[in-house]
């Protein structure tokens, strides 16, 4: 059973509509894969169609923006109430702050003499509905500024850039309380990938503990070998669950194949199981 419980589609940043994400994940031999979009559930229902086609069971989940004394945190959500009301306007609020962000970062472009115009920007995200700094970064390939997204952020995009542009987050506790009002399980993504892990040390993870906080994942491409064996010590410790994902977005992230990091099944049971408990009016999508 290869579990993958965090992916991207081109609603997001991804550079897969959802169904081809579903089909990629079946190609790739997974059994279960999260359909886990920047800050939005938008996705959802081409990846629950995909998942019947090609017998891919698809948990619907949200990568959420928030915020921890000053740094961004990403808050994995698992089968959330999409219809919950808190939910929705939180996630209204952020990708509001997404839209104003956009225009801001492309006149910081402009003022550089980079001819980065709505227009332009619009024919590289094409399906998307939540815009972010990647979408900016394909920008900058297409106009031949940079070679890739990763050079796009070390150059201009990156916190401290200069077309970096700041923007609304979630506040992290808060978000945790939602997701768990609306019957869904929060995860902590990448806990000592960039930015956050300057604000999650062990006094924080157990605060997030006792806020909600059902799990982190340990297994992520921006953790070593020394984060992840401190990271499934603390795991335990707190009684949270250890899952692994490989944050895919198709070819816009390289290194981060389908499968590259799974979750073990008894803890996606486990999740599942907390979903029930939580009250969630949802299944995964798919078979079984
Ligand atoms: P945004 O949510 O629009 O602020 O953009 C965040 C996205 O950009 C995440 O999906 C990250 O994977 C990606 N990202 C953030 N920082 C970097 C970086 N330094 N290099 C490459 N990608 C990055
Ligand atoms: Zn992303
Ligand atoms: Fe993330
Ligand atoms: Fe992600």
């Amino acid at each position: 059973m290869q579990i993958d419980l965090h992916t991207h589609s081109s609603v997001s940043d991804g550079t897969s509509a959802p169904a081809e994400l579903v089909r990629s994940a079946a190609g790739a031999g997974l059994d279960v894969i999260a359909l886990t979009d920047h800050d939005t559930t938008a996705g959802w229902a081409e990846a629950a169609a995909a998942a019947d086609a090609h017998g891919v069971v698809v948990a619907p989940g949200i990568e959420i923006s928030t915020r921890h004394r000053g740094a961004g945190v990403h808050l994995l959500a698992y089968l959330p109430d999409p219809t919950s009301p808190l939910l929705v306007a939180e996630l209204d609020r952020i990708v509001a702050g997404r839209e104003l962000r956009v225009p801001a970062m492309l006149a910081r472009l402009r003022d550089l003499g980079i001819p980065a115009t709505e227009e332009a920007l619009a024919e590289v995200s094409g399906a998307a509905v939540v815009t972010g700094r990647p979408h900016v970064a394909d920008l900058l390939v297409r106009l031949g500024v940079v070679a890739d997204r990763d050079a796009a952020f070390a150059g201009y995009l990156a916190e401290g850039g200069p077309a970096f542009v700041d923007r609304y987050a979630a506040d992290l506790t808060a978000a945790i309380g939602l997701v768990g009002a609306a019957g869904g399980v929060p995860v902590l993504a990448h806990p000592w990938g960039r930015e956050s892990r300057r604000v999650l040390d062990t006094p924080t993870l157990a605060e997030l503990a006792d806020a909600g906080l059902v799990g982190l994942e340990v297994d992520h491409l921006d953790h070593g070998p020394t984060e992840r064996a401190e990271l499934r010590r603390i795991a335990a410790d707190l009684g949270l669950l250890v899952t692994g994902a490989s944050d895919h977005h198709g070819t816009g992230k390289t290194g981060h194949d389908l499968g590259c990091e799974t979750t073990a099944p008894e803890v996606w049971e486990a999740l599942r199981q907390r979903a029930r408990d939580n009250g969630s009016p949802l299944a995964p999508f798919g078979p079984g």
